[in-house]
């Protein structure tokens, strides 16, 4: 994929970059294997100085950190907005906790003292996606660098300059060379980079095809990998539940970001005595959604990521129907410049149609009817992604009951999906596995390394 800037609204060219040469990387990496030599030695006080300021600076500049996303990728100017402001408190929230949650950890043995001291492993390498190219980059950054580890970021090809924006806030922010090192290389060239021995793990926030291909470097270089993955999150309605709320909902979880989530509500799955009034709500809100450009604050449904992206969403619609699903709403590119479609809701979806097994990565839901709780489980459960889910009651016991049920890394009783700086965030089977986020997100990429002092006298 070449590394090109192109804004998906009129799909003009904004700018092309060259990739590095595989000696410019190997240099890149040498300063950064450098650069954690010292880094390691910091105090936590110091890091947390430094990612105050990064997050600082990032809230000075959000009106044009916000414009770049959008330029870049397409987001709704409003969701830039409050995806820098969350980056921003992601970075601080690791400053103000990393070094609580790495705190050494003392072990009730038998006899005698023992603890866990958390300790750096050294550059890491974080593949990240367009979809959110501030939000996913913090949440790898801040708690690695809190950690003393340095970062090597291989942003994805179409969101360069929101790439170089990141690198040149940690430089600003006083950051020493090899902290925080962006690399203009494509995703066929992360194998070569995760084989260097100063490489001593992998974060890979994207799809399941790039996922089984950083897995298998790191398993054949024996570094430590984090997965996230896609998703097909399910939003379960019941028969208690408050229907305009879980409208409303519906329309916020599965069009967030154009529908361009891994945990977005793709699967909307309702309890058959209030499938029809839901339906007719959901049809209702999502037709009146106002299409524009995504620089515009009025705009509610922007272009997708780019060309490529609304002609594979568009194919997996056509297949589905071509397998007899019904289109309930939408179904069309829209006519005009950019990669825009319709906000759509396909019907009569049964197992072996792409969108009953697929995510549908953009602002299409797949709408089942249910006849009862015990069906809805088992729909939700029947999918080969395990990332989100959210289920609507008003009875939270029973929203409890059934949560434990779904296999999936996080449940929301009355929420879509959503993310926060103080949650674990990850999943399950083909979502991918390890967390992001909260205390744990910080416990990925260190060695816990076991001190004994011993009383032992006799060995055995
Ligand atoms: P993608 O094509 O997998 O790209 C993600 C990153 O991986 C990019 O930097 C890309 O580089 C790189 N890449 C692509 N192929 C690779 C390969 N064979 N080996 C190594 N790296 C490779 O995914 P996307 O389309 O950008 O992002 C959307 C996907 O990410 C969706 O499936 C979404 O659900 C998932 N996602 C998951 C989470 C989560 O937390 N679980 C969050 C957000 C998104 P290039 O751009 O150079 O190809």
């Amino acid at each position: 994929m070449p590394i090109q800037s192109i804004n998906p609204f009129n799909n003009e060219i904004i700018k092309n970059i060259e990739e590095l040469s595989p000696e410019l990387v190997t240099v890149e990496i040498s300063i950064a294997d450098e650069t954690f030599q010292s880094w390691r030695k910091t105090t936590f006080a110091h890091r947390a100085d430094l990612l105050h300021r990064v997050a600082n600076l990032m809230r000075d500049k959000k009106d044009q950190l916000s414009k770049l996303i959008t330029l870049e990728m397409g987001k709704l100017i409003a969701q830039s907005y409050a995806e820098i402001s969350l980056s921003a408190d992601i970075i601080d929230y690791y400053a103000k906790n990393g070094e609580a949650f790495l705190a050494d950890e003392k072990i009730n043995t038998k006899f005698g003292e023992a603890y866990i001291k958390n300790t750096p492993i050294g550059v890491l390498l974080g593949v990240e996606p367009w979809n959110f190219p501030f939000y996913q980059v913090a949440r790898f950054a801040a708690p690695n660098i809190m950690a003393g580890n340095v970062v090597l970021v291989k942003h994805a090809s179409n969101v360069p300059l929101c790439a170089s924006a990141i690198h040149d806030l940690f430089v600003e922010a006083g950051g020493p060379r090899g902290l925080y090192t962006n690399l203009y290389v494509s995703g066929s060239r992360v194998e070569e980079i995760v084989a260097d021995p100063r490489i001593k793990g992998v974060a890979l926030t994207g799809s399941e095809k790039a996922g089984a291909s950083i897995a298998a470097a790191a398993g054949k270089y024996l570094k430590k990998s984090v997965l996230e993955l896609g998703g097909s999150d399910a939003f379960i309605v019941l028969e208690d539940a408050d229907i305009d709320q879980a409208v409303e909902w519906a329309v916020v979880g599965r069009m967030n970001n154009t529908g361009q989530c891994c945990v977005a509500a793709k699967r909307i799955i309702v309890v058959e005595p209030v499938a029809d009034e839901f339906l007719a709500k959901f049809k209702t809100r999502l037709t009146g959604l106002k299409v524009g450009d995504p620089m515009d604050s009025e705009t509610q449904l922007g272009p997708l990521s780019s060309e490529g992206a609304v002609i594979n969403l568009i194919e997996q619609v056509q297949r589905s129907v071509r397998a007899g699903a019904s289109v309930l709403l939408g179904g069309k590119l829209i006519d005009r410049k950019g990669a825009f479609i319709e906000a759509t809701i396909l019907g009569d979806i049964k197992p072996g149609m792409a969108a009953y097994h697929e995510e549908l990565f953009g602002p299409v839901a797949a709408f089942y009817r249910v006849k009862n709780e015990q069906e809805a489980i088992d729909l939700a459960n029947d999918s080969p992604y395990g990332l989100g889910g959210s289920i609507f009651t008003s009875n939270i016991e029973r929203g409890k009951h059934i949560a434990e049920q779904i296999d999936t890394g996080m449940v929301f009783i009355n929420h879509p999906t959503w993310t926060q700086p103080d949650l674990p965030f990850g999943g399950t089977k083909g979502s991918g596995y390890g967390r992001e986020l909260s205390s744990l997100g910080i416990q990925e990429f260190v060695n816990k390394k076991l001190i004994r002092i011993s009383e032992l006298t006799d060995p055995f």
